[in-house]
Formats: structure tokens, sequence, C-alpha cells
């Protein structure tokens, strides 16, 4: 299948790196002039469980593209979505299939500017992967994936795209509801992301603070509002002791969240406006209250204005 993957850094380059290895035709396309051109000089370099390894695999800038996907894989961070999506538009016909796999809660609005609902397919993941730099990352560590179709016409293409993933070894499964699972992994990153940052602690360390049990279930409350009005069906102790799992300090670990690491270590944009930050602008357009999500986006954004150089 001719595919292309839109925003290759750390999980476009291992969503890349696993297609083409099964024998698709695919090509990455990022906006980042330093990362394309090492690509396609020396080779993603990638580290993985069993060493390092030189993959060779086309990358463009996105004005440069001249390829012809059935199948767009977007992988850019929430804020980056929509100037790519204006960007490969010329690559974009009735018969495009795009596959979201970004975290962050909105992105079928922003697509839907772009394609027909009917080639518009969701998804969530839990493979992980770091960018170590220019042509460089790291990919360690299984995962899977949960794909479903939006429009219900389209649940054999939905399938059809799994078993593509699937066969790349990317454990792909048809999802009966996948805007759940996607509202509740963005419970997750709204509450660990969000609250880790802002706290500057690890993962371990917040579940260890006599607050973390009553913040989470503030937020995730206010998450499981808006999502009733979006016919996401959220049950706020259920998603709360989910979360708790997560950090509990006896199997948390000192792990960083992404949002920590992208602001704190690399000062470096978030992804607050499409977790929190979505949450507070659409319950104020349903007439809902949601002052804790308000909050604490413009804390993260107050702290991005401290953090992130221009
Ligand atoms: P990433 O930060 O690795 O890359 C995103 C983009 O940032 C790149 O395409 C690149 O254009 C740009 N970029 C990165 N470093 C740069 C630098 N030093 N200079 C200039 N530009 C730079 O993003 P990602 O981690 O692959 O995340 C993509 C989406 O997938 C996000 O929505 C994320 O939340 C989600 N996600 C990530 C993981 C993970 O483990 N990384 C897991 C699940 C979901």
């Amino acid at each position: 299948m001719k595919i292309a993957i839109a925003g290759a850094g750390a999980m476009g380059s291992r969503f890349g790196v696993m297609l083409k290895r099964a024998g698709n035709d695919v090509i990455l396309i990022d906006s980042w002039a330093e990362h394309v051109q090492t690509i396609n000089q020396k080779g993603l370099k990638i580290e993985t469980d069993h060493g390092s390894k030189q993959v060779e695999i086309p990358a463009f800038l996105p004005q440069d593209v001249n390829f012809q996907p059935e199948l767009v894989v977007l992988f850019t961070k929430s804020m980056g979505l929509p100037k790519m999506l204006q960007d490969i538009q010329p690559i974009l016909t009735a018969n495009t299939k795009i596959v979201c796999l970004l975290n962050g809660l909105g992105h079928i609005a922003t697509i839907e500017k772009y394609l027909n609902k009917a080639n518009i397919f969701m998804g969530v993941t839990v493979w992980t992967a770091t960018l170590l730099g220019p042509g460089h990352v790291k990919l360690i560590g299984d995962g899977g994936i949960e794909i479903q179709n939006i429009e219900p016409t389209q649940k054999k293409a939905a399938e059809e795209i799994c078993g593509v993933f699937d066969v790349a070894g990317l454990k792909a499964k048809y999802s009966a509801n996948v805007m759940f699972s996607i509202w509740r992994k963005a419970c997750v990153n709204g509450t660990l992301n969000t609250l880790c940052t802002l706290l500057e602690c690890n993962i371990a360390q917040f579940g260890s603070l006599p607050q973390s049990d009553q913040l989470v279930k503030q937020i995730v409350a206010e998450f499981a509002a808006v999502a009733a009005h979006e016919d996401v069906k959220l049950n706020v102790d259920e998603v709360a002791a989910y979360i708790g799992k997560l950090y509990d300090p006896s199997q948390a670990g000192e792990h960083y969240p992404s949002m920590y690491q992208d602001l704190i270590m690399h000062h470096r944009l978030t992804e607050i406006d499409y977790l929190n930050g979505y949450v507070a602008q659409r319950a104020e357009q349903f007439g809902l209250k949601t002052p804790v999500s308000a909050t604490l986006t413009e804390l993260i954004h107050a702290k991005e204005s401290l953090l992130v150089k221009n």
C-alpha cells in the first residue's frame, strides 16, 4: 500500500519503519528541515531492543511531496495538525484514507475541513517512541492500536487498515468505541501529564502526594461532563481508578510524562489546548463549568511563556 506518514517525529518514524519493513511503499513527511535532510542523506537511525540500525526511507518537507498515498497516517503534535493538513492538501484525493493517531481531542473537526467523514479513521495507540535528534529515534518496547471508522458505512475499510498495521507487527484491533478510548487516554494525559508538568515531578512522586486522588477525580469529572455532550460515556470512578493504578507509587517508577519532557526538559510547547484546554473551551460552548481545566490550561500556558524560547 502507498502510505504517507504526515508528522514523522518519534511516533511517525516508528510507524513508518514498521510499515515499510512489511513491504509497503512508505514516505515520511515532516516540517523539520534538518530531520528530513539527515534521513535522506544518512537514513533514519533507529535504536531498538536489538541494537542500532540505519533504515532507508524517503523523507519530504510537506510542501515538496510528490506522492499519491492511498493512506495517510497523521502523527504531528496536535498543534501542528492544521498546518500539516493545509500543506499536504494537494496530495489528498477523494480516495485518500486518513488515520489520526495523535493524542488529544478535537482532531476530527480539523481533519473534516480537508476530507469527508467517510475517509477519516480515528485511532489510539499505546506504542511509544522517543526522538533523540534529527534522523535519530529510539523504538523500544511493545504496543498496540485501536482503530475505528467515523462514518458507519466504513467499518470494512477500518478493518482493512487494521490488517495493514497488523501485518506490520503494530498489533492493530478494530474498536467498536474508539472515541471512548481516545477520551480515556485524554483523561490520563489531562491529569498525569498536566499535573506532573506543573508540579515538576515524576509519576511515582505524584502518586505519593496526599492530594493526588482528589485532583485526578476533579479533572476526570470535568472531562466526563464534556464527553457526555459528545455522546461518550465516561464513568468517573472507573476512569479515576484506572489512572490511579498508573500512579500507584509501588508500580509507577520514576517516569516523567511526555508533557514534562517537552516543556520542562526541552522547552517545547505542549498539547494542553487539546486536553484540558479543549475541555474548558467545549464546556463554555455547552454552558458547563470546568474551572479546574480552565485554570490548569492557563497555568501550563504561563509556564510555556516562561520556558519556551522562540
Ligand atoms: P515528536 O515530538 O517526536 O515530534 C513531533 C514533531 O516535532 C516532529 O514531527 C518535528 O517536526 C518536530 N520536532 C521535534 N523535535 C524538534 C526539534 N528539536 N527541532 C525542530 N522540530 C522538532 O512527537 P511524537 O512524540 O511522535 O508525538 C506525535 C503524536 O503522538 C502526539 O500527539 C503525541 O501526543 C502522540 N503520542 C506520542 C507517543 C510517544 O511515545 N512519543 C505515544 C503515543 C502518542
